[in-house]
């Protein structure tokens, strides 16, 4: 199988680099973990058609892992897509999708759209089969099983948001922790994969900074921390991903950043601080994502 890791900020948007997704490809044929902003356009700077996406799995429901998909859906569509996708998510995914597409918030787009015989001969694929899922198996077909946890990042009660663990029917898998805070449900998904793909978002020391500015950090991982959760579930590799900016390189990024980051630890080094900072704690194989990168298992 090969994973492509699309995006790799978080939370804010970020003039170079794209919001989380990442394309797992078993035997050609394609599932997508998340589709945060800039998920189409790299999918097709990627060799990759979107058209022939037909399986979408949002972890949560914060717009950094959503908020391409009506891009992606209108988009595809446009493009010729055959088949509505299959678009697993927690509670109230139903309401994201319905709420953008034929009934909704770009409903006047679709139906301008849908005059033309060319778009009308598709039009089924507007209604993508979104499937609310509990924890548990969320997703089978004749290549993969995906099984779903929830993770600790938005208070339940408010939205559930999962990690996700593909296996593959050549014995392979891949673990996706989403957004979380350091989570017992999620080693235990992780347990012996061949890959985690763990969020990553904040270095230590804007952890402690956030901690004085009082905006909290709870709902994500540290480095230090990554490293425990990676050595607890015995993994084979572990991929870091989902990190907030490291450099700041104009007057607007600093005024944004800075009351999320301190500003004067921002630079290229910041990567070398987290790694060091798992390294305390994990000795195995070890990757810092970018956008782009590509893994073949
Ligand atoms: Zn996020
Ligand atoms: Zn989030």
């Amino acid at each position: 199988m090969r994973i492509l890791i699309l995006g790799t900020r978080a939370g804010l948007p970020d003039p170079e680099v794209n919001q989380s997704a990442i394309l797992l490809t078993v035997r050609d044929r394609h599932y997508l973990f998340d589709c945060g902003y800039g998920a189409m356009r790299q999918l097709m700077r990627e060799n990759v058609h979107p058209g022939h996406v037909d399986h979408v799995f949002l972890s949560h429901l914060h717009y950094d892992h959503i908020a391409d998909f009506p891009v992606f859906m209108i988009g595809s569509w446009m493009m010729g897509r055959k088949n509505p996708p299959v678009v697993v998510g927690p509670q109230d995914t139903r309401h994201f999708v319905d709420s953008l597409l034929v009934d909704g918030a770009f409903r006047k787009d679709i139906e301008a759209r849908a005059q033309y015989p060319q778009r009308q001969a598709n039009f089924d694929v507007m209604k993508p089969d979104v499937r609310e899922c509990e924890p548990g198996v969320v997703f089978e077909d004749d290549l993969v099983k995906v099984t779903a946890c929830y993770v600790e990042h938005i208070p339940l009660e408010i939205s559930p948001c999962f990690g996700l663990r593909m296996d593959t029917v050549d014995g392979q898998s891949v673990v996706f922790s989403g957004d979380t805070a350091p989570c017992d449900r999620l080693i235990a998904l992780a347990r012996g994969a061949d890959l985690l793909i763990h969020e990553c978002t904040f270095p230590e020391v804007a952890i402690r900074f956030r901690e004085q500015a009082g905006i909290g950090t709870w709902a994500h991982t540290s480095p230090t921390d990554l490293g425990s959760i990676a050595k607890a579930a015995g993994v084979k590799e572990l991929v870091a991903t989902h990190f907030c900016a490291h450099q700041a390189p104009n007057a607007v990024m600093r005024e944004i950043w800075s009351s999320h980051m301190p500003i004067e630890h921002m630079g290229t080094d910041i990567i070398d601080q987290m790694v060091a900072d798992i390294r305390a704690n994990w000795d195995g194989p070890l990757r810092m994502a970018h956008d782009g990168m590509r893994i073949d298992l």
